[in-house]
């Protein structure tokens, strides 16, 4: 997987590498989010991120092995990043997806080390996962019917994801979160019957706007439920809802149902939050995305593979990332009507990193 370290890198008995100052971006937003890509197949084919079967895959040899993962990591770490979301493609389908958790865990400086998941391996990983230091986790699940999911991913086993979903919790892996993507004519009318699911998981279920980026080439505005459109239809059910004030940079607004149930909306699509983001992006081949929308990434396996310490890495991200100025969501709204999917089949399959797949949502 990995070429032998260059024997001119610092020796591992070196000093830590200096951690240099957490750099702002030119928007001032610190870099404080990091989403890992461990892997960028996938056991489904949910068809706002894999309309097609085939798909040009990244190249074995370019995937980071477990230590690659965790030295690009320790660089983020030094610049500030506290929290670290494992993605993929499907997390759960990497062989050394423990391995890399126990690796994270061992990493000074990251309070919420974060996994999201499919759900459908959920129930055999849970422990392991809790085990080897895993604080929490995030399932994808978009309907409740058995039909629908058939429908939506091409695969069976919305039983497996429901189970998996019992497991976490039942393995203390922190409040689940459960995220659903929400589109017109397919699930809209799932919200409060995935609210009760939620409540009865002990599970915060996030609604999330269909979103026009990587393989979402079915995407337009008319298939878009707003947030104030979700938020009219609970409250239409559940009687009148409480926004919760929110601080910090993560893209979900909080609200609180009569009951005093949770959830939250992110509406990256009619409401993007590009002003506070603080999120970037590594894919499982060593690529550093600064915007979910960003047309090119910055390579960083191959510094890494040619032997750049621990602090030679965090200059080339720092001095990157103080350049940051995306708002990728921002200037698609700016589209209007004009504004329509962002890729097409063709546009993919030039670079596999434009895939959500590969980068991770
Ligand atoms: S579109 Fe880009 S800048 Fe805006 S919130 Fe998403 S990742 Fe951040």
């Amino acid at each position: 997987m990995s070429r032998p370290a260059d024997p001119l890198a610092a020796p591992s008995q070196a000093a830590p590498a200096a951690r240099l100052e957490a750099p702002k971006d030119a928007l001032a937003r610190p870099l404080n989010s990091l989403r890992v890509s461990l892997i960028d197949t996938c056991n489904l084919r949910c068809n706002y991120c894999m309309p097609g079967e085939d798909y040009v895959w990244l190249p074995w040899d370019d995937i980071l092995d477990v230590d690659e993962t965790g030295r690009l990591v320790e660089a983020f770490t030094g610049l500030g990043v506290d929290k670290v979301r494992l993605t993929g493609g499907e997390p759960l389908m990497r062989r050394e997806v423990e391995q890399v958790v126990e690796r994270l865990a061992t990493i000074p400086g990251i309070r919420d080390l974060s996994l999201t998941t499919n759900g459908l391996l959920l129930a055999r990983h849970a422990e392991a996962l809790a085990r080897a230091g895993l604080h929490r986790a995030t399932v994808s699940l978009d309907t409740l019917r058995a039909d629908r999911f058939r429908q939506l991913t091409r695969r069976d086993g919305l039983h497996h994801v429901l189970d998996g979903i019992e497991a976490a919790s039942c393995a203390g892996l922190g409040r689940l979160k459960i995220n659903t993507v929400v589109i017109r004519g397919f699930n809209d009318d799932e919200l409060v019957g995935l609210i009760e699911f939620g409540k009865q998981a002990g599970a915060e279920v996030r609604f999330i706007e269909y979103m026009d980026v990587g393989g979402a080439t079915q995407w337009s505005i008319d298939r878009v439920v707003a947030r104030r459109q979700m938020l009219a239809a609970l409250e239409e059910h559940f009687g009148p809802i409480r926004e919760l004030s929110e601080n910090g940079s993560a893209p979900a607004n909080h609200y609180c149902l009569p009951d005093g149930t949770v959830f939250g909306i992110i509406a990256s699509t009619t409401e993007p939050f590009c002003r506070t983001c603080d999120r970037s992006r590594l894919t499982a081949d060593g690529v550093w995305f600064l915007c979910l929308y960003a047309a090119e990434g910055l390579d960083l396996r191959t510094p890494l593979r040619d032997g750049a310490s621990t602090g030679e890495l965090r200059e080339l991200i720092a001095g990157t990332w103080i350049g940051r100025t995306d708002r990728g969501a921002e200037e698609r709204a700016r589209l209007n009507s004009l504004r329509g999917p962002l890729y097409q089949i063709e546009d993919l399959r030039k670079d596999p990193h434009r895939e959500m797949h590969t980068r991770g949502g």
